[in-house]
């Protein structure tokens, strides 16, 4: 291209043709002020955590396929139809998308020996993709926050992790989730139940869909999760996980109903509550609500003793649950819970260029003080009326201006003024002196 050409490829009629680009369906991009709820919410979860003693781990977003197809199974919805795979440009590696992130973390415990020294507890907070359709409370891209304990084997720490994300619930105000627990036995106790399931869903082959009847000898548990409407009878009337479990399995399961009770912890046992992976064994549960249509689980979790050695891990048991977040803050949402802005320390009003190296000196020692603070700026290089700016700051909601006027910096001072006392007092201060009067500006916080 001559540089001719290339200029006129820039002229803003040019560019105006450009077609818009838009993000990827079902991954939304999160505004604000909305995204507020969303620190927020951050806050509120890394400090429970702190409290029950869970750590933060961070692992990759993308790992490698076997990964997921070994961790929860060939036969499921994860697996079947729902990651994002994808292979490495380089060397042909099949990469995936974390479609969830317990896989991740014990393969992590594992490559680092976390557990040479004992049991730890760790938790998360980040994005998972899945391929869905769409809809309220169902995203291609979506936040988990997820809690797990691993080289743990008693019916306490099951009980530790539903208390937290009850605890969770009290924190930020969520109200209408309802706790549904079971108990999937051990893989001797499912082996039996599984001949009577296929027994049971061999007598009802003609009403089994496709996705039924694909599973009906290599998952058939997994038909007990179905969200097809027309299957319900049939499945509630299936062989219930909880007849076949001995003597062990049972004790483990009131065990952790006690401490429960003991907690004052409702809920409810749900003979036909399994989960979308194969991991879990004993303990299940899923905390649901009503509200969100077809979307009602938002926290969902169960304990997976055998997933360790499942990815070449020294044998460990463990226990764990994820959250939805976005289905979490939608949940609050419909409670009423809003965003707010964040509410201003000061907004600075300065009425010549001129005075800028020494304004934003200043400031930046008025923000090292804590003090939250915005400045006037428009799309002109030449500064505002005194009075507009002004009007600016009035309706910023910031709690003083700061006037950097052409009197007070021939005399190095600001003039502070109250915008919400009604009176707008003013008060002047040594601009090379701010942190004498800078804290006085966060009086509202
Ligand atoms: P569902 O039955 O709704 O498909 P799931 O059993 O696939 O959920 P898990 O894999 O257990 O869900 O994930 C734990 C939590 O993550 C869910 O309870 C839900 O709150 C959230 N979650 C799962 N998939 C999505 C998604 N596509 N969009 C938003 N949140 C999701
Ligand atoms: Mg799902």
């Amino acid at each position: 291209m001559t540089e001719q050409q290339n200029e006129s490829a820039a002229t803003p009629a040019r560019i105006a043709k450009v077609q818009r680009l838009v993000g990827v369906k079902g991954m939304n991009d999160v505004l604000p002020p909305d995204s507020a709820r969303w620190e927020w919410l951050e806050d509120k979860v890394r400090n429970l955590m702190g409290r029950y003693a869970y750590r933060n781990i961070r692992t990759p977003i993308v790992e490698r396929t076997p990964l997921f197809v070994r961790g929860l199974g060939e036969v499921t919805d994860i697996v079947e139809k729902e990651m994002y795979t994808f292979d490495d440009r380089l060397n042909g590696d099949s990469l995936t998308l974390r479609p969830e992130n317990t896989a991740g973390v014990v393969r992590a415990a594992i490559e680092h020996s976390l557990l040479y020294d004992g049991g730890k507890r760790l938790y998360y907070i980040g994005p998972m993709f899945r391929h869905e359709r769409p809809q309220r409370g169902r995203y291609r891209q979506f936040d988990q926050v997820g809690a797990e304990a691993l080289g743990f084997g008693g019916p306490e720490v099951d009980a530790e992790l539903i208390l937290l994300a009850s605890a969770l619930w009290v924190d930020i105000g969520l109200q209408d989730v309802r706790l549904e627990i079971n108990s999937l036995g051990q893989p001797g106790e499912r082996l039996e139940h599984r001949k009577a399931l296929i027994a049971h869903l061999e007598r009802h082959s003609a009403q089994l869909d496709e996705d039924a009847r694909r599973r009906l000898y290599s998952n058939p548990l997994r038909i007990l999760d179905t969200k097809n409407p027309a299957l319900q009878e049939m499945v509630a009337a299936a062989p219930r996980l909880l007849d076949f479990l001995g003597p062990e399995s049972m004790r483990h399961f009131e065990s952790l109903r006690a401490i429960l009770e003991a907690n004052q912890v409702p809920y409810t046992v749900n003979p036909r509550l399994v989960r979308g992976m194969d991991y879990y064994n004993l303990t299940v549960f899923e905390f649901v609500t009503d509200r969100l249509g077809a979307q009602g689980t938002v926290c969902a979790g169960g304990r997976y003793d055998y997933l360790m050695e499942q990815l070449g891990g020294k044998p460990a048991p463990a226990v764990g649950w994820a959250l939805g977040v976005d289905r979490v803050l939608e949940l609050l949402s419909t409670q009423g819970h809003m965003s707010s802005e964040p509410q201003l320390d000061a907004y600075v009003v300065v009425t010549d260029a001129v005075f800028l190296p020494r304004v934003l000196h200043c400031l930046q020692r008025v923000r090292a003080s804590g003090a939250q603070v915005q400045m006037h700026s428009t799309t002109a290089s030449t500064m505002a009326s005194m009075k507009s700016q002004l009007k600016r700051a009035d309706s910023s909601g910031a709690a003083y201006a700061l006037i950097f006027g052409a009197e007070e910096m021939a005399n190095g001072e600001v003039t502070v003024k109250s915008l919400r006392d009604g009176a707008g007092s003013q008060v002047r201060h040594p601009i090379n002196e701010p942190e004498l009067w800078a804290p006085t500006l966060q009086s509202r916080r």
